[in-house]
C-alpha cells in the first residue's frame, strides 16, 4: 500500500498524532482479555473527563458519529414521543430524520443556515407542546460552522422537564461540552474530529435520568446492535459478550484521550480557539466573508467561508490538494459550491497549519 501524505484540514477526518497511529499497530488483545478490559475501564474515565461528566453510562459505541446519533435516539425515543429538534444545518435535519424513523412526533425548529437556534424559539415550542419529551440540538453544526450556545436553552429545557439531547460530534474536545453543568441528558460524539483519532467509534454518555427513561421503555430497543441495555453489560461488571470490540480503534481512542489529558482540557480548548480565530482573521484580511457573522457563534475548529464570486470551488480545492497536499471541505446542501469548510481540529489545530493554509490559498487565489 502506497498512500500520499496529506494535510487534512476539512470537516473530518483530520490528521492524528503519530502516537495514535502507533497505538493502532500494537498487537491485538482478545476483547475479554483482562488487560483489554482494564483499558476499557480506564477509557470510560477518560471519556468522562472530556464530556465533563460523572455519568456512569459513558462509553464508546462501535461505529462513526452517526452510530452515536442512532444510539441516543434508538435507545431513548419511543413511537409517539414528542421531540423538538433544532434544524439549522445538515446535521439537525439528520437528527429529525432519525427521530421520525422511530415514530416520534418531530417538531422541527427551523433557523437560517449560519445562525444558532434562539432560546426563545425553544421556549415557544415547549410552551405550545408542554408534553415534549426531548429537545435535540447540534452543538457544533459542521455544515455551517455555527457554535450553538447551550446555557440558556438548557435552562429552558430543564424548566419544562424535558430531556436535552446534544450532538457533540464536532464539539467534543474542541470547545467545552460540559455535560453535567448544562444538564445534558444524552450526548454523543465521533472520534475523527477534535478528539483526534481515526473515524470508527462514537463516544456516548447518558445522564441517570436518561438511563431511567431507557430502563422504563414500554417497548424493546428496536435496534439490536445499538441496544445500550445489552452493551452496558459488556462495558459494565458483567462483561457479557455482545459484539466483538474493535480492538485497534479502542487503542487509538485511548491514546488520543491520553494526549488530551496530558495537554489538559483547558489548554486544548485554548489551542483550538487561538488557531481558529487566527485562521479567521487571516481569511478576513484576504477579503473573504465568514458564513457566521457574529464571532461568538462562530466555531474555532470549523470555519465556513464564502467562496468569492468568480472563483471555481472544485478548481481551488483541487489545486490545494495537488500543490500542497491540503484537503478542505466543500459546502453541503444549499452551501454546495458556495462555501468552503476548513477544519482545525485535534492534532490538526496547529499554528503550522494556519500559516500553511493561508499561504497556500493566497498563492492559488492570486
Ligand atoms: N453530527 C455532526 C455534527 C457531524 O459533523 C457529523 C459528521 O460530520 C455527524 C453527526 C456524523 O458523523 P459520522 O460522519 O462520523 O458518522
Amino acid at each position: 500500500m502506497k498512500l500520499p501524505i496529506r494535510t487534512l484540514m476539512g470537516p473530518g477526518p483530520l490528521d492524528v498524532h503519530p502516537r495514535v497511529l502507533a497505538a493502532m499497530s500494537q498487537p491485538l488483545l482478545g476483547h475479554l482479555d483482562p488487560v483489554f478490559l482494564d483499558m476499557m475501564n480506564r477509557m470510560m474515565d477518560k471519556l468522562r473527563y472530556v464530556f465533563e461528566t460523572k455519568n456512569e453510562l459513558t462509553l464508546a459505541m462501535s461505529g462513526t458519529g452517526s452510530a452515536g446519533m442512532e444510539t441516543v435516539f434508538v435507545n431513548l425515543v419511543e413511537p409517539g414521543d414528542k421531540v423538538i429538534v433544532g434544524v439549522n444545518g445538515l446535521f439537525g435535519t439528520r437528527m429529525a430524520d432519525v427521530a421520525s424513523r422511530l415514530g416520534a412526533e418531530v417538531i422541527p425548529i427551523e433557523q437560517e443556515w449560519g445562525l444558532p437556534i434562539a432560546p426563545e424559539q425553544i421556549e415557544r415550542a415547549l410552551t405550545q407542546n408542554p408534553d415534549t419529551k426531548f429537545v435535540a440540538l447540534v452543538h457544533a453544526e459542521t455544515s455551517t460552522g455555527v457554535w450553538q450556545p447551550l446555557d440558556e436553552i438548557a435552562q429552558v429545557v430543564n424548566k419544562f422537564d424535558a430531556l436535552l439531547i446534544v450532538d457533540a460530534v464536532t464539539s467534543l474536545a474542541g470547545i467545552p461540552v460540559q455535560v453535567d453543568k448544562h444538564k445534558i441528558d444524552a450526548c454523543y460524539s465521533g472520534t475523527q474530529k477534535c478528539v483526534g483519532a481515526p473515524p470508527g467509534l462514537a463516544p456516548v454518555t447518558l445522564s441517570p435520568k436518561a438511563f431511567d427513561v431507557l430502563k422504563q421503555r414500554k417497548s424493546k430497543v428496536p435496534n439490536w446492535y445499538l441496544d445500550l441495555t445489552m452493551i452496558a453489560n459488556y462495558w459494565g461488571q458483567e462483561r457479557f459478550y455482545h459484539h466483538t470490540a474493535p480492538i485497534s480503534m479502542i487503542y487509538a481512542l485511548f491514546e488520543a484521550l491520553t494526549l488530551i489529558e496530558e495537554e489538559g482540557l483547558s489548554n486544548v480548548y485554548a489551542r483550538h480557539l487561538l488557531n481558529g480565530r487566527a485562521l479567521q482573521a487571516g481569511l478576513q484580511a484576504m477579503g473573504l466573508e465568514m458564513v457566521v457573522k457574529e464571532e461568538r457563534y462562530r466555531l474555532p475548529q470549523l470555519t465556513a467561508v464564502r467562496i468569492p464570486d468568480g472563483i471555481q470551488d472544485t478548481q481551488v480545492r483541487g489545486l490545494l490538494l495537488e500543490r500542497y497536499g491540503i484537503e478542505i471541505g466543500g459546502g453541503l446542501g444549499p452551501f454546495k459550491g458556495k462555501v468552503w469548510r476548513i477544519g482545525l481540529m485535534g492534532y490538526s489545530s496547529s499554528r503550522k497549519n494556519v500559516l500553511l493554509f493561508l499561504a497556500a490559498l493566497e498563492d492559488i487565489l492570486n
